[in-house]
Order: C-alpha cells, then structure tokens, then sequence
C-alpha cells in the first residue's frame, strides 16, 4: 500500500536538497514496508542551515518585503497545498498512521492557516500614543523576532507546521524547520512549495533526523526563537538548552483533557463529541479528550450510548477510506499504550470495551490498538493523569458541579477540555474555572485559525494560531520622540537645565 517507495528525504538548505548522513529507516505503522530512509543531518549542515536561515533574514530579502507581498506569497502557498492535498495527506497517512479521511482534513486546516496568515501579513500594524504632551510622539513598532526553529511532532506533520511556518513568514522571520524522524516527507513537500510559491531560498530550510539535530537548534546563538511542539519531557529539555542563549520561547506541550458531562446535556451530542474527542487521529493527539467525567445521575445512559458508538469505530489502514483509526505511530508506543490499559485493570479499574492489540487479517503485522474504555478510573491511576495517545477513554464520575470541575483540573496537564450542558450558567462557570487554555462547549476538538491555542500548566508557554499565535513571531519596540525645543531638564519636568 505504499504510495512511492521507498523515498529518501534529504535536507532542503538555501534552497537546495543537500547533505548526507545516516539513513533512518522508516516503516508504514500500518503496513510495516519500508516507505522512507531520512538522512540524519549532520553538525555541520545543521549549522549551515541555520547560517542560510541567518543570512537570509540579515539581508531583509524576505523581512523587508512588504506585508501585501508576504500575504500574495501565502495566498499562493495555501493554493499549492490545496493543489498537493492527497499527495500531502497521503504521505502523512502512510508514514504517520493516521487514517487518510483525517489526513484530508489536516491538509485543508493547513491551507486555511496560510491564508489566515496572509491577513495577519496584510493587516499587520503597530501603535502610537500622542497623548503625553504636545512634544511627544510614541510609535510602537512589530518587527520579526528574527530566525526560529520550528520542531514539529509526528502527529500532524503537515498541520502544526502550517500552525507555525506561515505565521512566522507573515512576521518576516526565517525559519529551520525539524520535523519528527517518524513523519518527514510532508514537511519537505510544504518547504518546496514556499520556494515555487515566491519564499527566496535560505528563508526556509528543513534539517530532518532525530532530535539531537532538534538540541543543536535549541543551543544555536543564531537562532532567536524557538517554537516546539512535543511532549513536556522534552520541552523541559528544550528550555534548558535554549537558555545558555536565552532564547524566546514557545511550547506546545502534552495535555489531559477531560469531557465534562453535566446531567443536562443533549445526550445524543455528548455521545457523538465524546467518541470524537478520544479517537479522532488514534487518540495521538495533545488535545484528545481522554478522560470522560460524567454526572451520576445520566453515567449510565451516556456509558451505554458511548460504548455502542466506540464499538462502531472501524480500526483500519491508515489509506483504507472506511478507518476511523489507524495506527499506533511505532511498535514501543503501541507497547507504552497497552501497558497503561493494562496498569489500570491491574490497578483495579475495569476495562469494559477492548484493551487489546489487533493483528493478522487486512490489518498484518501493523500497529493496531483496539478502541478500549476503562471504567472506575481513580485519580490517583496512572491513565488518568498522564497522557495515553491511544484510542483509550477513562471514564470517572462526579456528584455535584464543582467536583466534576475540581476532576477536570487535578491533571498537571492544561492544554484544553470540553464541557457539555444545556445551560449557559454551569457552561460559563465551568469554562472560568477549568484551568485549560481551550474550553469546548458542546463540541470537542473543534475551533478556525482565528483562535488561539496553548497550555496552562504544564501544557506549555505561549500560543499558536489567532492573532496571539501570530504576536509569538514579533518583536515590541518603543520610539519615544521629544520633537521641538526641549521644555524641561532630563531630571525635573518643566524646568530647563
Ligand atoms: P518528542 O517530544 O520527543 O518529539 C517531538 C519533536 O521534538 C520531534 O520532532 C523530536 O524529534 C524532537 N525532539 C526530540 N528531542 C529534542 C530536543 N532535545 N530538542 C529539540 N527537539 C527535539 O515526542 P515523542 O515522539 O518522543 O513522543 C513521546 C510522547 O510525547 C507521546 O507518547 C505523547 O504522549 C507526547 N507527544 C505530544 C505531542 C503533542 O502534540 N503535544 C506530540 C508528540 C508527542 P524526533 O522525534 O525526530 O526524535
């Protein structure tokens, strides 16, 4: 099944596919043929592509264009990906697991953040203040941050490349970008066509390869932002060595996210949302709604209508139209996953619905896991605190509002959550006190580029996506103007020296 095989994904530097290395071997989680070999960059292209980034935001060939011009160039990058869709959300599927119908949708969230960034380019502007005096005049400037790294997990290859790259090529920024070992070829594909969409080369380079390449980036003292996207483990370690340089930077970390369902909700919604949020892209997803929390008084009925609706989803190749889950990035993931199913039942939680690996059949020797739903989670259980990234849904129930709130947030994590109600009163209460930098009401893992998404906690620092996402990738300088004959000394005001 596999689409090209199998490919060799070099780095892509100043415009140029260069640089040899090590190969790693890239299997199809699905299919386990061999689809990709990716060179390991080595140091030194890895530094001549943070020097061609350098360079190339040095000499303003890209940062000194005008905002109309950055906006016509990603108009026309969200046109090339719109033409590339299946060829892109092909090779994500293939490489990443995920099921193509998902993929397609990634692919066409990502052209849609190109052209929300175009209008933040077109639109951009600073401040002034002219009202401390007549011989004061404030300008505040948004400049570029500069060049940034741009480390993108295996997840959503495509797409949270897209929630970076053109955000930061709408602020004038140069970018080396380091996609996941496991997921490369997207990302190369999306650096070509900014170079056919009018990017001068050096502006965006890719150096693929583990994340030893990814640590090179974080102590580089050319590179001035960091934006990463992957676990909190190695986002600590992002800040730790972004620090000997002191870099800006921005995290998107894990996440635990609970659905909250109160006893008013339309239950038939709930089901539906609930089913979403925990299997949509095989539950590998940092804002997966893992953990159901559900009033007593409807706990059955929605269980019921939950398990009958899981029980439907179809664990499939990631390129068979009819998946509704894939599978599991790699074989020790898949491992990690079905230990902490196994964990809970050993823990005295009860695994009403799947908990297995799936093999043989259509489905070979790939990395399948079936849709599983642990009941009796405790807080104090592994699988509800951290993050599982399979299709498993820990349910836990609640008596009044403030304990179903209090569960939501006894998670280090706070990426997002959703909450179901019919009425506004518990819906706000809920989304002010649910400490998350997403609330869902009524609907899960759902929101246009115009919102912006990021932790409390430890799910991270800073945003991506609105104009929030966009302010990460500028500088804020004042320009504080005395214009005419100086009224007063430096030291007192209205007297002259
Ligand atoms: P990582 O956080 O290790 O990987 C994310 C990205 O960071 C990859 O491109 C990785 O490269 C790169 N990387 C690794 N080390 C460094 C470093 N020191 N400096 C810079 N970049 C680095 O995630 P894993 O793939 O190991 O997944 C582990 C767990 O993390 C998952 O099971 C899941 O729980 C969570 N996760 C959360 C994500 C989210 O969206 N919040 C996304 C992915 C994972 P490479 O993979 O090539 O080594």
């Amino acid at each position: 099944m596999t689409t090209t095989a199998p490919r060799l994904i070099r780095p892509y530097i100043d415009g140029e596919v260069t640089g040899d290395g090590e190969l790693i071997e890239r299997r199809a989680p699905g299919t386990n043929a061999h689809v990709s070999n990716i060179v390991a960059t080595e140091r030194h292209d890895v530094e001549r592509a943070i020097r061609a980034a350098r360079t190339s935001f040095d000499d303003g060939r890209w940062a000194d264009t005008t905002g109309f011009h950055r906006a016509a160039v990603l108009n026309r990058l969200a046109d090339l990906i719109d033409r590339d869709a299946e060829l892109l959300a092909r090779l994500d599927a293939e490489e990443g697991g995920k099921p193509i119908r998902i993929a397609r949708g990634d692919v066409g969230g990502a052209a849609s953040l190109c052209r929300y960034a175009a209008a933040l380019a077109l639109t951009q502007h600073g401040d002034s203040y002219t009202n401390n005096g007549p011989d004061f005049t404030g300008i505040i400037m948004k400049q570029p941050i500069g060049v940034v790294s741009l480390v993108i997990p295996w997840n959503f290859p495509a797409l949270i490349l897209c929630q970076k790259l053109p955000f930061a090529l709408a602020a004038g920024c140069s970018a080396v970008i380091k996609p996941s070992e496991f997921t490369s070829a997207s990302a190369m594909h999306i650096a070509h066509l900014c170079s056919e969409a009018g990017v001068p080369d050096g502006v965006v380079n890719v150096v693929t390869g583990a994340g030893d390449v990814g640590q090179l980036l974080n102590e580089s003292p050319l590179i001035d932002m960091v934006s990463f996207t992957g676990s909190t483990a190695t986002g600590k370690k992002v800040m730790q060595a972004a620090a000997g340089t002191m870099k800006k930077l921005s995290l998107e970390l894990g996440g635990k996210a609970a659905s909250v369902v109160f006893d008013d909700a339309d239950l038939e919604d709930a089901i539906a949302g609930v089913t979403f949020g925990v299997t949509f892209n095989n539950g590998e997803c940092c804002v997966s709604q893992a953990r159901l929390i559900v009033q007593d008084g409807i706990a059955d009925e929605l269980l019921a209508g939950v398990a009958e609706r899981m029980r439907q989803v179809r664990v499939g190749q990631p390129l068979d139209e009819a998946t509704d889950v894939g599978a599991m990035i790699h074989a020790q993931h898949r491992e990690k996953v079905l230990d902490l199913v196994a964990g809970a039942g050993a823990a005295g939680a009860e695994i009403t619905l799947g908990g297995g690996a799936l093999q043989g059949g259509e489905l070979g020797d790939g990395q399948f896991v079936e849709a599983t739903i642990i009941d009796g989670v405790r807080p104090g259980l592994e699988v509800f605190s951290q993050e599982i990234f399979g299709p498993v849904l820990t349910v836990t129930r609640f008596g009044d509002d403030a304990e179903g709130i209090s569960l939501a947030n006894r998670v280090s994590y706070g990426l997002s959550n959703s909450v179901w109600s019919k009425n506004i009163d518990r819906v706000l209460t809920a989304a002010k006190e649910i400490r998350s930098g997403t609330v869902y009401a009524n609907t899960a893992i759902d929101g246009p580029p115009q919102m912006p998404i990021g932790g409390f906690k430890a799910s991270g620092i800073g945003r991506e996506m609105g104009e929030a996402g966009f302010e990460e990738f500028l500088e804020t300088k004042s320009v504080n103007i005395r214009t005419g004959r100086r009224a007063g000394s430096f030291m007192i005001p209205g007297t002259r020296a």
